[in-house]
């Protein structure tokens, strides 16, 4: 191409902060393939479509800039591209003024915990320094260093009031403020997320986290009462029962009067009860119970917490052909499970609480005819975006080819024979946490979001990009690797493998559900492919050849 030489960034944005410290990576155009290209005096490759992407040094602190000049004949366009840089690390050296990292101390603000929690108090300093806690009256614990970093364990109990760490060498000393640890009071209690009940109440996702901020692992039901044990930031401590204490975001919770009393969660005799599509294992009890589903190859475990298991009976109703045995063990005085053994692979659930019980729903995987396997069934397909998204060098914006593609999948899966329902059809924006509930309201039988990747600052394009794929739940892995086989077969690229990620769009629990990057919009090369329908069509029937070995495999069983 040899159109107008003009120097365009995409990436970084113009004042945005680059995150990287030592290299980081810039695109966008030149307007011209012809053209030859410098940035920050480094020379850079032009693709034929004017398309750009170079990995360089982060600029300097004193010139936080790229300087782009581009040169095609007598012509010249420059531009000049400001970013903002994180500040330099403090160097804690052993000599000249004691210095330390005033982003290092911990404990930070707003936390409240019991009083024999247990606080890391720390900071950075230099390594030839000594660091003492002092509190009230005197007390004074020395923090034990290693390297840079020193650290001491105290109960919060010490930290109730102002206290500070003495940072010393030689005559040179520095006061550091502890912030003040806070109360958590004992029995404060609160339900998590706003009383709904049935199986739609499966959509609101109420997440627990092993810690502040921390990644989802738990998902509870709304209504469920929990004692509140903590606080850190926006984040609350909570127990589901005498072993575990999870976090949960403050703003889910709702307070329970200072005299409301919990119920105790006994599950009383369980049942399975058989539908067409599902089979529920329904379990009374007086309280939503906080809960875990596990899912292994022909197994579900739910586990229980804060329950005592006292299920004298389990009804099996008619025989059934998916659940072989139902059966509960108590782990601990205030912890039981419940196993369903399945004479298949686990596809599909939903947890939710109905007219006093706990129920497990237990989804039949579909009847597939092996010469047709994609024949009868509902496939929801998620075109990725809008909102936001990644663009290309060239400016292709990753919304247009991932509806292109969706739209190629749909017109595939609907002539073998497949219903296909997109999570949206036009370039106007869908709320992320919106398009699962249509996927589960369509009753799909799989999720398939279709996505361009992008990397995050300080790695470098040229040695990461390829094609992956994205699961969380147990029963997706085996769709996960289907259609990760099958896009690395039609569209040639590097094979970045499977990943258990915490995405919205792969953690659907009714059906298999599978987030697909196909490609990396900010190479050059995979962009230009992406505006052509030849490539659009590669990564469709790869979606569509991976549905379709998935549902195969399950026809065999
Ligand atoms: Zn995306």
């Amino acid at each position: 191409m040899t159109g107008t030489l003009k120097a365009t960034v995409i990436y970084p944005v113009a004042n945005s902060l680059v995150e990287a410290r030592d290299s980081n990576f810039i695109f966008g155009s030149v307007g011209s393939g012809k053209a030859q290209l410098w940035i920050n005096g480094a020379p850079v490759a032009v693709a034929p479509n004017g398309a750009f992407l170079a990995w360089l040094p982060v600029p300097a602190v004193d010139s936080p800039r790229y300087d782009i000049v581009a040169v095609s004949g007598a012509d010249t366009a420059r531009l000049e591209q400001p970013v903002r840089l994180k500040p330099p690390i403090v160097k804690l050296a052993t000599d000249g003024s004691l210095l330390y990292d005033t982003a290092s101390v911990l404990p930070g603000s707003r936390l409240a915990l019991r009083d024999d929690d247990t606080v890391r108090v720390s900071v950075r300093t230099a390594p030839n320094a000594s660091v003492v806690w002092r509190g009230d009256a005197g007390a004074a614990q020395a923090l034990t260093a290693a390297g840079t970093s020193f650290a001491a364990d105290m109960p919060a109990r010490m930290l109730r009031a102002r206290t500070e760490l003495l940072l010393a060498r030689g005559s040179d000393t520095i006061h550091v403020a502890v912030p003040p640890v806070g109360v958590a009071l004992a029995r404060q209690w609160a339900t998590l997320g706003v009383d709904s009940a049935g199986a739609d109440a499966s959509d609101e996702e109420l997440i627990g986290r092993p810690i502040p901020g921390g990644t989802y692992k738990w998902f509870l039901l709304p209504g469920t009462p929990l004692e509140v044990t903590g606080r850190n930031g926006d984040f609350s401590r909570v127990r589901l029962d005498s072993n575990l204490e999870i976090w949960v975001s403050t703003a889910d919770l709702h307070a329970l009067p200072g005299s409301w009393l919990p119920a105790k969660r006994v599950a009383g005799n369980a049942r399975l009860v058989s539908q067409a599509e599902w089979v529920d294992l329904v379990v009374p009890m007086a309280a939503r119970p906080p809960y875990f589903v596990d899912e292994s190859t022909n197994e579900l475990t739910v586990t229980l917490y804060d329950t005592m298991i006292n299920t004298d009976i389990v009804n099996y109703g008619a025989n059934d052909s998916l659940v072989r045995e139902a059966k509960w063990t108590q782990d601990a005085s205030d912890r039981g499970h419940f196993t369903l053994s399945l004479s298949q692979p686990a596809y599909g659930y939903l947890a939710f609480w109905q007219n006093g019980s706990f129920v497990l729903r237990v989804r039949r995987p579909p009847r597939i005819d092996a010469s047709s396997p994609l024949r009868g069934l509902t496939i929801a397909i998620d075109p990725g975006h809008p909102p936001i998204g990644a663009t290309g060098p060239t400016g292709l914006y990753e919304a247009v080819p991932t509806l292109a593609i969706g739209l190629d999948v749909q017109q595939m899966l609907e002539s073998r024979g497949a219903k296909v329902f997109l999570t949206r059809t036009t370039a106007d924006p869908v709320a992320l946490g919106d398009r699962p509930i249509m996927a589960r309201k369509a009753n799909a039988n799989a999720l398939v979001s279709i996505h361009l990747n992008a990397l995050p600052d300080g790695i470098n394009p040229f040695t990461s990009n390829g094609t992956g794929a994205y699961y969380f739940r147990s029963q997706s892995v085996p769709l996960a690797r289907e259609l990760q086989r099958a896009m690395v077969s039609r569209m040639g690229l590097r094979n970045l493998g499977i990943n258990y990620d915490n995405l919205r769009l792969a953690r659907p629990t009714w059906m298999p559900a599978v987030l697909c990057e196909g490609a990396f919009l900010m190479i050059p090369e995979q962009e230009n492919a992406l505006r052509t329908p030849e490539f659009q069509k590669l990564y469709a029937a790869a979606i569509v050849d991976g549905l379709e070995s998935y549902f195969r495999s399950l026809s065999a069983r």
